[in-house]
């Protein structure tokens, strides 16, 4: 048998069942990784004691007979999922000593069907980022190395910037706000992991790391018990090495909420029975204007191959336009921070974490704020306060809504004409180096998000497959949208380029 660690989710769900392995046994081996890759900085919190009594307890489940479908699997969980009596961070100073008396939907519904906590794992502070860089924690590097590194150069960089205590320059960022997630499940310190887009943070680093990762449609999941970034666009969702494993994940994670009023009232159907369906027949949308000026060759030529692929399977393939989508990015970055401006006022000082006094109550919101935020958080904060402040509400705001509603049309009216889900790259780039696009320029970052933040604009489903390699030997991802409540044809389609694909390999060991 290979190691425990190189197995899918699914095989180790089945591994499980079939005993030919325990949860302790599955358990401890990750445990064992992650402490290996600490130089990584995916995780940062290890529950180990945690993960063995709750090994300890699947275990059992699965000796009598009684496993959910989840049971004894181990799981990490982005810091922005609430875990009660366990510290939940959102990577921010600000409530970096928070510990839920409650338990998010999401994970007590995993916990429910087996699953076992590795951890805490790393990712943007609040959410906010395409890098994993605005971590209060620092940035988690990509297992990936940098073209040309070889292992060696990589294990001896990164033992120098961790003993000298310098930013881990030249390493490959995993993408973000889930950079740790992705990371994680990448460099197989988890077989999946929870994470959450707002505007593609599950989609782009899964894309950056060739891993598979799924948005679901809007209110497919409980929102209650998540760090809130921007409500209206907020979804949680699994990353995994495959797309069965994302359909295994999302079929426990999905599913009304009496506690979140945006979640849907709607059964969650079996995702993994949509793997391995035909695609034959299906239309699939390609649209116009995401070639974006600039496209590189190499995105174009992956694209492309995703294309041909599909209509190799029987699809059909249909050109279709989105007119609106080039007002995506500037309506998210006003939306976005809209909400956030509102989400994070409540991080006052008086109710929540860290607090630093003043002589009135308005300078000790304002000394609080100032030390507790990083850069990044605060200016989505000016932003959003900005935007909907008198004077500038109608000029921005209610613009960029109008937008949003515009964009939403976009895509009923291509599902409209029989559409079945629509094919993009999933980034206009691979992965870049840490520190290479956290400079002076935001919009530098911003423009990582093209592809993605429409969907999340429109509240659709939108998947993210591993489906080549670079130039440069690091991997690509394309997505695929869906219409709403559509995740089982993402997931078959997916599971059809993913097989098209093949494997992209896996970074090697290097960082242990
Ligand atoms: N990168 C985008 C942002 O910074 C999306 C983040 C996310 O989806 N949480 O807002």
């Amino acid at each position: 048998m290979s190691h425990i660690t190189d197995l899918t989710l699914a095989e180790i769900r089945d591994g499980l069942k079939a005993k030919s392995f325990t949860s302790a046994e599955t358990t401890k081996a990750y445990l064992d990784s992650i402490e290996k890759a600490r130089g990584l900085n995916a995780y940062v919190l290890e529950t180990p004691d945690r993960a063995l009594a709750m090994a300890a307890k699947a275990d059992a489940r699965l000796a009598k007979g009684e496993a959910g479908p989840l049971e004894g699997v181990p799981l990490g969980i982005k810091d922005l999922f609430a875990t009660e009596g366990v510290r939940t961070t959102a990577c921010s100073h600000i409530i970096d000593n928070f510990v839920p008396t409650y338990e998010s939907t999401v994970t007590s519904q995993l916990w429910r069907d087996g699953a076992v906590m590795l951890g805490k794992i790393n990712n943007d502070e609040f959410a906010m980022g395409s890098s994993n860089e605005t971590s209060a924690f620092g940035p988690v590097v990509s297992p990936w190395l940098p073209p040309n590194w070889s292992a060696e150069q990589g294990k001896e960089k990164l033992a120098a910037a961790r003993a000298a205590g310098t930013a881990p320059n030249g390493f490959l960022v995993p993408g973000g706000s889930s950079g740790g997630s992705a990371a994680a499940v990448a460099a197989r310190l988890c077989p999946g992991a929870t994470g959450t887009d707002t505007g593609g943070s599950i989609r782009q680093p899964a894309a950056f790391t060739g891993i598979a990762g799924i948005k679901p449609t809007y209110g497919r999941c409980s929102r209650w018990g998540i760090v809130a970034f921007a409500s209206s666009l907020d979804q949680a969702g699994p990353f995994a090495q495959t797309v069965r494993d994302c359909a295994i994940m999302l079929k426990s994670m999905a599913g009304h909420d009496p506690k979140d009023t945006t979640s849907m009232d709607l059964a969650v159907p079996d995702y993994e029975a949509a793997i391995g369906k035909s695609v034959k027949g299906k239309v699939i949308g390609i649209p116009k204007e995401y070639r974006v000026d600039g496209m590189s060759a190499e995105i174009d030529a992956l694209w492309q191959k995703g294309i041909d692929w599909l209509r190799d399977a029987g699809a059909e393939i249909r050109e279709i336009s989105l007119p609106h989508t080039k007002y995506a990015l500037p309506a998210y970055y006003i939306v976005a921070p809209a909400e956030c401006s509102s989400n994070l006022a409540r991080y006052d000082g008086v109710r929540y974490g860290e607090r630093v006094a003043g002589r009135e109550i308005t300078e000790l919101y304002e000394n609080t704020r100032a030390a507790g935020f990083g850069d990044e958080v605060k200016r989505r904060i000016l932003i959003g306060t900005y935007v909907l402040s008198a004077g500038y509400y109608d000029a921005y705001y209610v613009r960029a809504q109008k937008i949003r509603t515009l964009i939403k049309r976009d895509f009923e009216l291509a599902y409209a004409d029989g559409v079945d889900a629509i094919l993009t790259p999933a980034t206009p780039s691979p992965a870049f180096g840490i520190g290479e696009k956290a400079g002076a320029d935001p919009v530098e970052m911003y423009l990582n998000d093209v592809f993605t933040v429409t969907v999340n604009m429109a509240g659709l489903p939108g998947i993210a497959v591993p489906a080549g390699l670079s130039n440069e030997g690091l991997p690509l991802g394309l997505q695929l949208i869906g219409r709403a409540f559509d995740e089982e044809t993402l997931f078959t389609i997916g599971h059809a380029i993913e097989q098209a694909a093949g494997s992209l390999g896996k970074p090697q060991n290097w960082w242990a």
